[in-house]
């Protein structure tokens, strides 16, 4: 299967870190990011005002990104709010423009980074070309569900909702059946889901996560970890008090012969 080559364009500032060195390594049998992740630095300034608010509309952002040749999929990501507050927006030509407004904020606060939540929309692209093959719709509305499902293919209407399924992402059954099965591979969906899982929170908040939702096999498991650093300790503490009266034992039984 040909993997989706995708070119990475930073819009302007972004006060979050999303850990470019990580996107360029992150390895995906689905997707393969352009080494060479362009910057525009100098963003222009929103050019449309809704509700006292500066927000991109796709015709401008479409101006500023322009066409990228070479690539399958241009991935423009910006801080500032999009039309109609969506925080993904399909713009034409095989772009897409993620929107760290808003969403930034709850990932962080979900204990998640936010290069989490830039790695998992980048499959949710990438499924979207294969869904799609190989022509995203302008509009990609009509690829997703209103309700939550912890699919990659939720609306997700209120923003929230991305900690819902983020780190915890497959491909529901009506999602999975939308796939050609001529233009994706045996085992398409599977191994998605498979490399989904890699998307996780630092080990700290795992440990915590699970004595949340877990409080007595927690307990249970804290209290058979401390009787075995016990009967380990004790071990140990025998081990060296027989070495140390072994040793003493040799050293005067050397004085002695002298
Ligand atoms: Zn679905």
């Amino acid at each position: 299967m040909k993997k989706v080559k995708i070119k990475l364009v930073i819009l302007g500032g972004i006060k979050y870190d999303i850990n470019i060195p990580g996107l360029r390594e992150w390895s995906s049998d689905f997707f393969q990011i352009d080494n060479n992740i362009e910057i525009i630095n100098a963003l222009p300034n929103s050019l449309t005002e809704e509700n006292e608010k500066y927000i991109y509309t796709d015709a401008q952002l479409k101006s500023i990104i322009g066409e990228r040749s070479n690539v399958d999929l241009t991935v423009a990501i910006i801080n500032q709010e999009l039309e109609k507050n969506y925080y993904e927006r399909s713009i034409g030509n095989n772009c897409y423009v993620l929107s760290l407004y808003e969403t930034g904020k709850i990932v962080l606060e979900n204990n998640f980074k936010v290069f989490h939540f830039v790695i998992q929309e980048l499959y949710y692209f990438a499924a979207v070309y294969y869904r799609s093959k190989g022509k995203i719709p302008v509009s990609d509305d009509g690829l997703t569900h209103h309700d939550i499902r912890r699919c990659l293919f939720d609306f997700n209407d209120d923003k929230n909702d991305i900690a819902y399924s983020l780190g915890r992402a497959s491909v529901c059954n009506s999602c999975a059946a939308e796939f050609d099965r001529t233009f994706v591979p045996e085992g398409f969906v599977h191994n998605i889901e498979k490399e989904l899982k890699r998307i996780k929170k630092g080990m700290f908040f795992r440990i915590r996560d699970f004595i949340r939702n877990k409080p007595i096999i927690s307990l249970v498991i804290a209290i058979v970890l401390a009787f075995l650093i016990n009967i380990a300790s004790n071990a140990v503490y025998d081990w060296i008090k027989s070495s140390i009266s072994t040793k003493s034992a040799n050293v005067l039984g050397y004085l002695s012969h002298y």
